[in-house]
Order: C-alpha cells, then sequence, then structure tokens
C-alpha cells in the first residue's frame, strides 16, 4: 500500500507533506532539480511506508490511501507510480 497525492497539490505543491515525511519519499522537494517545473508532488510507492503523517499535513487535502482515493481522481494512482518509473 501507499499514499497517493491527488488533483488539489496541482500548481500549490505546499510541500508540509515533504517535511512531515519520514522516509523522505515525497518528491520533487524544493531543494530538488525539477520542482518548479513540477505541476505537483509524487509519492514513491515503493519506498513510502504507509504512516499517515502526510494526509493530515496537506492543506489542501490532496492526499489519499491509494485504497481511499475518490473515483473522480483514480487517474493520480498511475501518475504517482510513473513518476519513479523515469
Ligand atoms: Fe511519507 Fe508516511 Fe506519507 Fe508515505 S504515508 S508518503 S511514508 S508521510
Amino acid at each position: 500500500m501507499t499514499y497517493i497525492i491527488t488533483e488539489p497539490c496541482i500548481n500549490v505543491k505546499d510541500t508540509a507533506c515533504v517535511d512531515v515525511c519520514p522516509v523522505d519519499c515525497i518528491h520533487p522537494r524544493k531543494d530538488e532539480e525539477g520542482f518548479a517545473e513540477a505541476v505537483q508532488l509524487y509519492i514513491n510507492p515503493d519506498e513510502c511506508i504507509d504512516c499517515g503523517a502526510c494526509e493530515p499535513a496537506c492543506p489542501v487535502a490532496a492526499i489519499f490511501p491509494e485504497e481511499e482515493v475518490p473515483e473522480k481522481w483514480k487517474s493520480f494512482i498511475p501518475v504517482n507510480y510513473d513518476y519513479y518509473k523515469k
């Protein structure tokens, strides 16, 4: 299981989630290449430990456990996975 970042993050990229993630699996960070160009942040599904810390930290409620992603935002599940296949 993993958490997934969905549509409300687009063009927000608050990064509060990045600050609370204990395993640094949310990218790009502000200090990483590609942050300015990224439309949203993404959770690495292979590294996420499902701790849930990011979900309440997000000011726009963009983060959900994979199995609880709202139907209208299910397309963001492969969007998060695919970011780390590059
Ligand atoms: Fe990081 Fe925990 Fe959120 Fe997974 S659930 S992205 S490990 S803060």
